[in-house]
């Protein structure tokens, strides 16, 4: 069975068991600080099993993108060496929300393995939760094990404990016991010799994991306490392309058709072989993995960086660089080129792989010519670093150093170095990451308490687009330390019109007054999850009573302004540069904003000039804004809304349009465009391989701006003498500049010639040798050339000159080449001697030499002591 179709009917056959089919949510979390990437399929679902939403059907199943690279699930250096983890995988699943429970769970996942897919029963095993006498003191998970025992043989059946047989998301958030079911792919002949049984959970290759059904019952709170859900849910997640290998009877994830056109195409553009050198294979599997990875990321608009999830993606793709620098022998970038494969592979289930083929494929390329040059440069250090080892150990230090700076981790280091018989000094290594650790943990460590309910009935309505003060109850808070911004309190309110940072656009500020008269003031309002949080420094008194919320309206009006110029820029950089423009990123302040996407050349100044005046002219034509609160996704894309990839949109959504820009968003604006007053570009550059940004302002900044401009202007007017035309007064300055220069330089050089003939009148006899010490008024230039000037009519020449260039002394020396030969002078010793007159240093050739120094009183005193060397 191919893998689409393996993909499709898992889904058929939960939509004929009345579940909601759902595509899959972006990959790269945001609003959730416990999270980075969805690590499993139910992550997009926490809100619902914890009760902080209500899902549109309480039966859902679906395909998900899942990363696990970083936090509880890292599988990232298994990655290559195994053929069944994956860093980007898909989890199929599906779920319950309060609605069936363990029997309807197990049965569906038993009749679609063993009648829909045909998996011969006696290749599965099942796995049940012993329970746990640690602090959480769990019981045996009995029910499970006997809905089982009507599928499957008891001996088939094994108990496990809590590290495989509970599933946890995080260090918090919903969890319970599961069940796994284990496939075991082995030949009859070693079936035959080893008992599968003994083999469930050893991380034998052919004996492995395909589907856990978590039966979710607990909260686990962040003292580390379990406390029962209201509600039992079902969560499941089977690995896509473990499914694919079991029903396509390979004993890889990387033989499955998943995989194999990537691998050929590997093959063919590094002329290597796959399944022939187990180092290869290796890179050959870790490439191909990685690309997957880093594309669908790009995909979800989360592109490599140096912070955060951006850097966890640029460290996926130089882990795949150096694998393919160090054993495929790729020292040019090619894994880009892999992005067409993928595309054509993945495209039909998700079609941004295909749409954003080409941004993908730039970006890839870009971070491997930079960090192929990283790889150069570390190497270049490396060999310096040996060379200057004494011992046959290179430092840990310096081994740190260049995985620090270069990017170079220890195996690469340890590779080379063995190459040229050296060792590293691994412990040290060790350390000096241990130390960075501990100094980014101190600086990030945030202790965040639970929460503290106060009212359980209400859920929080954001009511902000309406009003910016209204009455509210405080129903829950929490307490959070860091070093950061130290203590710190989190406020959620039944009711807000504070809009919280999202789609680009800054959380509002302002405050709550208490009814006694204290005032509590928000810094910031931030979403996490389904939560509206405004961020105080102090917790109000009186928690029980009504406060008054009230929004900061000048934060707000002109953020909602840069706002509302946003998605005119967008409609404008669509209408004039093509509608292959998409948004990339966007930040929304009061005082500016900024816009990325994707564009591959630069926006020239012209064209920078329509793009404003396009927006300009929206902005006179006041155009009124018409929002739509809550319409079908479908109907607002059918009106030609704009909706942006990596957003996790619901069915329903606010669509926001003025004239003909029409955006899906949730953001804040203002009332017609005339209210942005007046749009000014700033700038325009280059973020990345094919995005573009540029930064602008709207409204009262634009006064500023010009006021600003304004002023400088009449200064410069005034140092000009206010001439009437200001421009053609700066270019006859200009030009009349030009020519004094020129007109200083033939008197220098007037002046040198004549400095040259009286000086030739000086040089004196000294035991034989021609000889002249003196000050002149020349800069180093001027001095070198009459030196050589001079010293080109004769070859028994010794000449120290001294000058004074504002305060700061110089001395340079000549001698002639046949002296230097003929009596060993040697300027470059002299100059450095007699730099001590001057509190200076210098150097430079036998013949010639140069000292400069901060002592001009000094030069008599050196020009006086030059004779000696003549003596
Ligand atoms: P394993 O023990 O094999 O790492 P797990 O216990 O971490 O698996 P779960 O968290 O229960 O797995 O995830 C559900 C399913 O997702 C697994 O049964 C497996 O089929 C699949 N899966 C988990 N991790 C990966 C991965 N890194 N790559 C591919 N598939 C995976
Ligand atoms: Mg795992």
């Amino acid at each position: 069975m191919k893998s689409k179709d393996i993909r499709a009917k898992f889904l058929n056959f939960f939509k004929g068991k009345e579940h909601l089919i759902v595509p899959s949510a972006p990959m790269v979390v945001k609003n959730d600080p416990t999270l980075m990437f969805v690590n499993s399929g139910m992550a997009p679902f926490k809100e619902y099993f914890l009760g902080n939403a209500v899902p549109k059907q309480n039966r859902i199943a679906d395909t998900q993108k899942c990363l696990r690279v970083s936090g509880k699930h890292n599988d990232l250096e298994e990655v290559g060496y195994d053929t069944y983890h994956h860093t980007l995988f898909e989890m199929l699943g599906n779920w319950s929300f309060g609605d069936y429970f363990k029997k309807e769970a197990i049965a569906w996942a038993w009749e679609l393995l063993t009648k829909e897919y045909g998996i011969d029963k006696d290749m599965l095993y099942v796995t049940v939760f012993e329970g746990s006498d640690d602090d959480d003191k769990l019981e045996m998970d009995n029910e499970a094990f006997d809905i089982w025992k009507q599928y499957i043989d008891e001996d088939r059946i094994l108990k496990g404990n809590k590290k495989d047989n509970f599933w946890e998301m995080g260090e918090q958030g919903p969890c319970g016991p599961c069940s796994e079911i284990h496939v075991d792919i082995r030949s009859a002949e070693e079936k035959a010799k080893v008992n599968g049984r003994d083999l469930v959970n050893m991380d034998h290759p052919q004996v492995v994991e395909i589907w856990n059904l978590v039966f979710m019952q607990y909260n686990r709170k962040a003292n580390g306490s379990l406390e029962v859900l209201p509600n039992k849910h079902i969560d499941t997640g089977m690995g896509f392309e473990r499914l694919c290998m079991v029903l396509q009877g390979v004993q890889s994830n990387y033989d499955t058709d998943v995989f194999t056109p990537i691998i050929r195409e590997i093959e063919t553009i590094t002329s290597s072989k796959y399944g022939e050198d187990e180092k290869i294979d290796v890179a050959i599997r870790v490439i191909s993995d990685h690309v997957r990875a880093v594309a669908f990321s790009i995909a979800d608009g989360q592109l490599p960086s140096n912070t955060g999830a951006g850097y966890v993606i640029r460290r996926i793709l130089r882990r795949a660089i150096r694998y393919s620098f160090t054993f495929l022998n790729q020292k040019e970038p090619f894994i880009y080129k892999l992005a067409d494969t993928l595309g054509n592979q993945m495209g039909e289930a998700f079609p941004e792989i295909k749409s954003q083929e080409r941004l993908i494929e730039n970006v890839i390329k870009e971070e491997e010519q930079s960090f192929l040059r990283t790889l150069d440069q570390g190497l270049l250090l490396l060999d310096k670093v040996i060379e200057n080892t004494t011992s046959k150990t290179v430092d840990g230090s310096r081994a740190f150093e260049l995985y620090d700076t270069y990017g170079f981790p220890l195996d690469l280091t340890q590779l080379i170095a063995r190459e040229k018989g050296y060792e590293v000094d691994e412990a040290g290594f060790d350390s000096e990451m241990q130390k960075q650790k501990d100094r980014s943990r101190n600086a990030s460590a945030t202790e965040t308490s639970d929460w503290v309910i106060l009212r359980e009935d209400d859920t929080e309505e954001f009511i902000g687009y309406d009003t910016l003060t209204a009455d509210v109850k405080l129903t829950r808070y929490r307490k959070v330390v860091s070093k950061k911004d130290g203590d710190q309190y989190q406020l959620v309110f039944n009711l807000t019109p504070f809009y919280p940072e999202g789609g680009g656009q800054v959380g509002d500020k302002g405050l709550i007054e208490v009814p006694n008269g204290d005032i509590v003031y928000i810094t910031d309002t931030k979403k996490e999850n389904n939560l509206i949080i405004h961020i105080t420094k102090q917790l109000p008194s009186h928690l029980e009573d009504t406060f008054k919320a009230v929004v900061n309206d000048e934060h707000r009006r002109l953020s909602a302004s840069n706002h509302t110029a946003t998605h005119l820029l967008h409609q404008a950089l669509r209408t004039i540069l093509g509608t292959h423009v998409e948004q990339k990123g966007s930040l929304v302040k009061p005082k500016s904003l900024r816009f990325d996407f994707s564009h591959f050349s630069k926006v020239d100044a012209d064209q920078l000039q329509q793009i404003e005046d396009f927006v300009n002219a929206r902005i006179r034509e006041n155009l009124p804004l018409e929002e739509q609160r809550n319409i079908p996704m479908q109907k607002a894309l059918d009106e030609g809304a704009i909706a942006l990839f990596g957003e996790k949109y619901g069915d329903s959504v606010r669509a926001i349009r003025f004239g003909q820009s029409m955006e899906l968003c949730g953001g804040t604006h203002v009332k017609q465009t005339g209210d942005v007053w007046h749009f000014k570009i700033k700038s325009e550059s280059a973020i990345a391989s094919g995005i573009r940004r540029i930064e602008a302002i709207t409204n009262v900044a634009v006064g500023e701006y010009f006021e600003n401009v304004d002023k400088q202007y009449e200064a410069v007017k005034q140092v000009l003498k206010n001439p009437a035309e200001p421009v053609k007064a700066l270019q006859n300055l200009q030009e009349e500049n030009a020519s004094l220069k020129k007109q200083i330089e033939a008197l220098l050089k007037d002046k040198a010639k004549n400095l040259k003939g009286d000086l030739k009148n000086e040089i004196t006899d000294v035991n034989g040798i021609q000889y002249l010490a003196k000050k002149v008024d020349l800069d180093a230039k001027g001095i070198k050339d009459l030196c050589f000037e001079l010293g080109n009519q004769s070859n028994n020449l010794f000449l120290l000159f001294g000058a004074d260039n504002n305060g700061k002394a110089i001395l340079s020396c000549y001698i002639s080449k046949e002296l230097v030969a003929s009596n060993g002078l040697n300027a470059g010793t002299i100059v450095r001697e007699l730099g001590k007159f001057i509190q200076g240093g210098g150097g430079g050739q036998p013949f010639f030499a140069t000292a400069g120094g901060k002592n001009p009183a000094g030069i008599e005193e050196a020009l006086k002591a030059s004779e000696d060397y003549l003596k």
